[in-house]
């Protein structure tokens, strides 16, 4: 069973995650059976459904249109032969009981056509042991998505005993085209992925409490304030609910061992019901203002303690082959909003400190959960799990640099999964970039682009700007932002900006410092801070109104619209619109035109240029200047005798 080959599909379950899932597959197209036990379970799942369409239309995300199509195409069904008679791809998604599981794929092995896919949304059970009770093992694979599936990007694909490879590359495929991001789990391991780190994370929260390492508060001030994550470790277990964190330790530590005992004050929790937000009270209590976290009682034991916890799951995963180390940080950013990879924080901590705190905390107790995996104690020694960097070069967490041919210097803004969104992180290394650009000799222009295919960037981190509002505040915050951006503008060099998507907010102010911009068509670009109550704080009111004219700028800004790249164009804003598949092509062609001309004609025009925007005598001053510089360098006399030699010019800027 190929891709091209999928039509229907069968959800079983239409609780919590099977409605979702089928509301994904009917909006990506496909003919949906959506199967439960009783006719009022399946009718609330597409109740459910049909809330959930309207609602993106409301939002604007959808036409209405195209929702009732995906609705018309989802049918309710007790009968299990009506559910997988025709079925090319079933998605199991039934209570999580082994039982109950292997029931139902005995049964729908009777009705499915033998071509057919059976891929299970379990969080935990074995895969393996899952595909034994049906007569296709090799057609079974895990297929793992997060809850909200209509909102969460995340698709977890997960490899059985007996998965053939092309099962796997049709579920990846199919993932894909429902809009998600699959992510591959090599072997059938406990919590596959994203649970094997952040179960043992909120579990080893707990053992910090329960040894009187830390308070409660502490820990979440920890986790959300200096590690940064979405909430507070406790947070997020009240979010999860406890019951389902304690299920899946369980599970982790029958099949495991003690390396995943759970703490006492966890099974307390469930043993008391308090499960969480779900009941009104869990580590918080959600009647009475839920999760207050301070944000100033962080500790650097706490953070230590925890990140070493992820880093020696990680080190686990890698060693016995589950994933690669880029994989379990997207996988986790994505199913976790982790702001970072996990490993990648273990990087910047240092994972031989990590390696030492476990260490530390194993002789104290001897408790096996802290004995040092083998791959972490490898990463250590290749210094980091992404190794150590090459002399010399500078890598970036949030951006790539590189050199094109032709000088030109790329920065790419790297953060697809948050849709390149500014952070401060962002902000720090974009101007140590920007910096060393200038500096470097092999650079001649800059191009600014935004890694994958959805935005060139969506804006500024809201979530990561109020992390950091600890030691930031709103004016400081701005001022960052804008001296950041500065730099772009002052850069000796030209900068282009090749935009591909959305381009919103501070990303559209970012488009703005620089010098020229070629956009796909399918850009979307507009400054939607009037509509949150703030203003462009990143430079957005001064220099757009120098681009399209003040009283274009008061518009974009005002009405808070969205313009497309056409309308962009038209207004002065962008130079140069192409298809998607022509855009970085096109910017770079740009750039390496830019780069080849006069370095020192090109830093002086700029000069004057922004000179003369407070006052145009100061602008002619700079003018005027310049012209009277650039008489007596040599790449004058290249220009003129490459003019009279008919032949393009080779200027070195001296
Ligand atoms: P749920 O209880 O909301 O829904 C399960 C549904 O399955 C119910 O409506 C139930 O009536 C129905 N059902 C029971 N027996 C059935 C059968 N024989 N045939 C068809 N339907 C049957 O549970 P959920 O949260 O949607 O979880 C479903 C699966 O998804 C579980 O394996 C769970 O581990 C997994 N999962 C859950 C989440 C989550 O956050 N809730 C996230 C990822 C994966």
């Amino acid at each position: 069973m190929g891709l091209k080959d999928i039509e229907t599909i069968a959800v079983l379950g239409a609780g919590n995650m099977g409605h979702g899932i089928a509301e994904v597959a009917a909006l990506s197209g496909y003919e949906v059976r959506m199967r439960d036990i009783k006719a009022e379970f399946v009718q609330d799942g597409y109740d459910s459904i049909e809330w959930s369409l309207n609602k993106l239309a409301e939002k604007d995300q959808l036409t209405q249109d195209e929702a009732d199509g995906a609705l018309e195409r989802v049918t309710p069904l007790v009968d299990v032969e009506e559910a997988v008679g025709d079925a090319d791809v079933v998605i199991e998604a039934v209570p999580e009981k082994m039982e109950i599981k292997k029931d139902v794929y005995t049964d729908i092995e009777k009705h499915a056509p033998d071509g057919a896919i059976f891929a299970t949304n379990t969080s935990s059970l074995s895969i393996t042991e899952l595909s034994e009770v049906t007569d296709r093992p090799e057609q079974f694979c895990g297929m793992h998505f997060f809850n909200p599936p209509v909102r969460m990007q995340l698709v977890e694909v997960i490899t059985g005993a007996h998965t053939s490879d092309e099962t796997l590359d049709t579920i990846e495929a199919l993932a894909d085209e429902f809009d998600k991001r699959p992510v591959r789990v090599r072997k059938d391991s406990p919590g596959f992925i994203v649970n094997r780190i952040l179960v043992p994370l909120m579990n080893e929260a707990c053992w910090l409490v329960h040894d009187d390492v830390a308070t409660i508060a502490e820990v979440d001030s920890t986790t959300k304030f200096d590690i940064g994550l979405p909430m507070g470790a406790f947070e997020l277990s009240d979010q999860v609910g406890n019951d389902v964190g304690l299920h899946v330790l369980e599970y982790m530590h029958e099949m495991l061992g003690a390396a995943y005992d759970p703490c006492p004050l966890l099974e307390r929790k469930v043993d008391d019901e308090k499960l969480g937000k779900k009941t009104g009270e869990g580590f918080y209590d959600y009647d009475n203002g839920g999760a207050e976290i301070p944000r100033d009682q962080s500790r650097e034991k706490v953070k230590h303690r925890l990140l070493a916890v992820m880093a020696n799951e990680i080190g686990k995963l890698v060693e016995n082959d589950v994933a690669p180390v880029a994989d379990i940080d997207e996988a986790v950013m994505l199913g976790g909003g982790f702001p970072d990879g996990p490993a990648k924080m273990a990087d910047k901590a240092g994972v031989e400190t990590l390696v030492e705190t476990l260490e530390d905390v194993y002789d104290q107790t001897g408790e096996e959960r802290y004995e040092p995996s083998d791959g972490l104690v490898d990463a250590a020694a290749e210094g980091g799990f992404y190794g150590s960097d090459e002399a010399g070069e500078v890598t970036y967490d949030t951006i790539n640099v590189e050199h094109l041919e032709g000088s030109v210097g790329h920065i790419e803004l790297d953060r697809p999964h948050r849709m390149n969104t500014v952070s401060v992180e962002m902000l720090s290394e974009l101007g140590d970039a920007i910096d060393r650009l200038n500096e470097d000799e092999e650079a001649r222009a800059i191009l600014l682009t935004g890694a994958g295919d959805s935005a060139f960037s969506a804006g500024a981190d809201i979530q990561s700007a109020a992390t950091n509002a600890t030691t930031l505040d709103g004016v400081e915050l701005s001022k960052t932002g804008q001296e950041t951006f500065s730099k772009l503008e002052d850069s000796p060099m030209p900068v282009v900006a090749g935009i591909d998507g959305y381009t919103l907010g501070g990303g559209m102010e970012l488009a703005t410092a620089a010098d020229m911009r070629v956009a796909s068509e399918s850009s979307q670009f507009g400054q939607p801070e009037h509509d949150l109550g703030l203003l462009p704080g990143w430079g957005g009111t001064q220099r757009l109104a120098n681009i399209v004219g003040e009283g274009r700028a008061k518009e974009i800004i005002f009405t808070a619209d969205r313009y497309d790249a056409a309308e962009m164009a038209e207004y002065g804003f962008v130079n140069e619109v192409t298809s998607s598949d022509e855009l970085l092509d096109a910017a770079t062609e740009l750039a390496r035109d830019l780069a080849a001309g006069p370095p020192i004609a090109m830093d002086f025009t700029k000069r004057a240029i922004h000179a003369g925007r407070v006052d145009e005598d100061a602008g002619l001053e700079v003018e005027s200047q310049a012209f009277g510089h650039l008489f007596a360098t040599e790449d004058l006399m290249e220009g003129l005798t490459a003019f009279s030699e008919d032949r393009d010019p080779e200027f070195e800027g001296k």
